[in-house]
């Protein structure tokens, strides 16, 4: 067991193969997360970044490395602002141990709650406190989950933390947000989006950063190390973890997250294979497109201009013309359906996909359809109104 680097005596064995000392494996996460940072040229100096804690493995990780860049004194320096915030779901000892964490290093954390997302005027929160929730929005979050499908939960929650990642960002006047997804979880969330219809925002669902809103964009500086690396890291630095982050069980999510741990298990290039592939299949597409254009819920793209050539619609079309009662062709006539035929087509469509590439794309327009109707229908109204 000799360390690849040094030739010291090796510690840690990586992907069955890989062979470092602690002090060189050290050196190479940090290389991985400023590389991370530094190759994609996205920070100015003393800017004020928003970093996104959820206590789990990655996020405790994140928080040390950006400790040690920031305090730094040569030209390795991080030279960020950080600000700390973490959106709870009303467990109180999470919170705490959120804020006795972020104490070890001296920092400050907001704490926010999910409810927050039914609220249209934030302000900014007292730090290192617990959150005042209103009881109203709580009612709405709660009814909301009430009785959905567990991957529609794990999909929707996703998507209500990064729209208040954005709105917290903006209150707190940063332009960057650092997330901490691993390869690891970027490769489940990966396979996770391709199978809920999200294929086509896998671009800022998985890559390197998420531009999707105008002003504020996600940025992913732990892509590059994995679940393997995070362990390891830990134990050296006698790092603990306050929750682990799990998808709910029996959903699609942690049926793909079951089956890359095993096959990584096994085939230690999984993980890597899958988020390579990722690079390769981000559409390039125009960021700049109008507000309308976007999707009220998850801001991707609404796509209408490759409408036609969805599988989306084929599927809708003949589903739906199934459904029609049988009318004799017309002669000497391609037009196919009539008006009226059509008002019946486009009613169906709504109910099925409502709001679908108006307001809503695909998949979003699909969760919609399997949450509480009343209290949604209130809340998205309230969301194209905002
Ligand atoms: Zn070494
Ligand atoms: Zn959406």
């Amino acid at each position: 067991m000799i360390c690849k680097k040094c030739g010291a005596l090796g510690t840690i064995t990586l992907r069955k193969k890989d062979i470092y000392c602690d002090v060189c494996f050290s050196i190479n996460i940090v290389h991985k997360f400023r590389g991370c940072i530094g190759k994609n040229k996205i920070l100015s100096k003393d800017e004020n970044v928003l970093i996104c804690l959820s206590g789990g493995k990655g996020s405790t990780v994140l928080l040390d490395l950006i400790h040690n860049g920031i305090v730094l004194d040569n030209h390795k320096k991080l030279r960020i602002r950080p600000l700390f915030l973490h959106i709870s779901n009303g467990d109180v000892d999470r919170i705490n141990n959120i804020i006795k964490q972020c104490k070890l290093y001296s920092f400050d954390v907001y704490i926010a709650n999910i409810a927050d997302y039914f609220e249209p005027n934030l302000k900014i929160l007292n730090t290192n406190s617990l959150p005042i929730v209103n009881a109203e929005h709580n009612e709405k979050i709660n009814n909301m989950f009430k009785d959905i499908p567990l991957s529609v939960y794990n999909d929707m929650m996703l998507k209500i933390k990064r729209s208040l990642f954005i709105k917290y960002a903006k209150l707190l006047d940063c332009e960057l947000i650092f997330t901490a997804e691993t390869t690891t979880s970027l490769a489940i969330n990966l396979l996770s989006n391709i199978s809920i219809g999200r294929g086509s925002q896998i671009e800022n669902d998985i890559g390197f950063m998420d531009n999707r809103n105008e002003k504020i964009k996600i940025i992913r500086p732990m892509k590059d190390i994995s679940q393997e690396e995070l362990d390891n890291y830990m134990r050296i630095k006698q790092l603990t973890c306050i929750n682990f982050d799990h998808h709910q069980e029996n959903s699609i999510q942690s049926v793909i997250s079951n089956f890359v741990g095993d096959l990584q298990e096994n085939f230690p290039a999984t993980v890597s294979t899958v988020c390579k592939t990722a690079d390769k299949i981000g559409l390039h597409n125009d960021n700049k497109i109008k507000k309308d254009m976007k999707c009220i819920i998850c801001e991707s793209n609404l796509n209408r201009k490759n409408l036609k050539l969805s599988a989306l619609e084929a599927t809708e079309f003949s589903r739906l013309v199934s459904l029609l009662k049988p009318q004799p062709t017309p002669i000497n006539s391609n037009d196919g359906l009539h008006t009226e035929d059509w008002a019946v087509v486009n009613s169906m469509h709504k109910s099925m996909f409502p709001f679908i590439h108006k307001t809503l794309c695909f998949s979003c327009s699909r969760n919609y359809a399997q949450m509480s109707q009343s209290q949604l229908t209130q809340t998205i109204q309230e969301l194209i109104l905002t």
